[in-house]
């Protein structure tokens, strides 16, 4: 069986509508057909100030989401990052690796640290990328589900897995990466030409997983749209609406084309209540689920370790494998 690799950062309470529409419901599908790691990467998100118990309660939440959203914890191995030190111990090695101005290039660490100010921007967040490689290339991944956002990053781990093998000897699968169609991307519903994000600084636009139907159904009435008042696909001149449509068409599996007829002749007020609806109906199990679960943090623990123990027993030995290629003498 192929394996597959991906994470999210538990960089808030919630996780929003992009993760769930651009990430996880191909993950539940996925989990079916490839032994999968899904992992909460916690190391990822140590690159935003925070406090630590707050810290903490994110990587429950973030976890027990995965789970309410479909993900099994007994069919794929759903861990948390820290929990296997591999990753930053492989981190390292690749980051010997990486060219300074290669990890320059990365348009994510250009983005955020611009967003951030020089002042909050850390070394961490510039080796981001080499953290995430190591991440994928521990585990022998085939394949790497992400949004087109991600397209850059799983590039460089094609890069330095193919410079670490050219140099070392075969030891890295080659990572192929599972991009969603362009139009799986979801933007913020009060900025519809920037991606909807957990890290956003005001959080008006974005539609958390967790947010109470009311307050889902709110934050879609506001959406910014625009004064043609049709309903109407079109990404460059209708932002705000062909945002709304792509959600809608998401998540009832209706091509975009037949919920622009619906609503032809129909006013925006219409189409946003459509869609709260539609959006609070697939979200209000998930929610309950997940605060559910977040009930009984023990048992969620426990599950969260048996599962690390699945993931360290193979990250354990592709580990094993680079120190002894690249030449550090191994403890007697
Ligand atoms: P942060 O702001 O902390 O980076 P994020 O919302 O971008 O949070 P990540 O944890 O970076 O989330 O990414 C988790 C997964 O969700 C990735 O596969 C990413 O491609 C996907 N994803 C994130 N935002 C969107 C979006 N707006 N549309 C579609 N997919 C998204
Ligand atoms: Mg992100």
């Amino acid at each position: 069986q192929q394996r597959l690799y991906s994470g999210m950062q538990p960089s808030a309470d919630s996780l929003q509508i992009g993760n769930y529409i651009g990430a996880l419901l191909q993950w539940r599908e996925l989990q079916d057909q490839y032994d999968a790691f899904f992992s909460v990467v916690d190391l990822h998100a140590l690159t935003q100030p925070g406090d630590p118990a707050e810290r903490r309660e994110k990587t429950r939440r973030t976890a027990a989401q995965y789970i309410a959203a479909g993900i099994e914890p007994s069919r794929s191995t759903l861990y948390v990052q820290s929990h296997v030190p591999a990753h930053a111990e492989l981190q390292w090695v690749l980051s010997t690796l990486t060219g300074f101005g290669e990890a320059g290039r990365m348009t994510q660490f250009k983005d955020k640290s611009a967003r951030y100010g020089a002042d909050a921007t850390n070394v961490g967040l510039f080796t981001y990328p080499v953290l995430m490689a190591a991440d994928i290339l521990l585990y022998q991944t085939d394949v790497v589900p992400v949004g087109d956002d991600q397209k850059q990053h799983i590039e460089l781990t094609r890069d330095l897995a193919e410079r670490f093998n050219q140099r070392f000897g075969e030891t890295f699968a080659m990572p192929k990466p599972m991009i969603q169609r362009e139009t799986a991307r979801i933007y913020d519903l009060q900025n519809p030409t920037s991606k909807m994000s957990k890290s956003a600084e005001s959080d008006a636009g974005v539609l958390w997983m967790l947010d109470e139907p009311k307050v889902s159904a709110k934050k879609i009435m506001r959406a910014v749209t625009d004064s043609e008042g049709a309903v109407r696909f079109d990404r460059d001149e209708k932002p705000g609406v062909s945002n709304l449509l792509v959600i809608y068409s998401a998540l009832t599996g209706r091509e975009i084309t037949a919920i622009e007829d619906e609503y032809a002749g129909r006013g925006y007020g219409d189409f946003k209540k459509g869609l709260a609806e539609v959006v609070v109906n697939e979200f209000e199990p998930v929610r309950e689920r997940a605060l559910e679960l977040l009930d009984d943090p023990a048992e969620l623990d426990r599950v969260l370790a048996v599962n690390a123990g699945k993931a360290a027993s193979v990250a354990e030995k592709t580990l094993a494998d680079v120190y002894d290629r690249i030449g550090l003498l191994r403890r007697g």
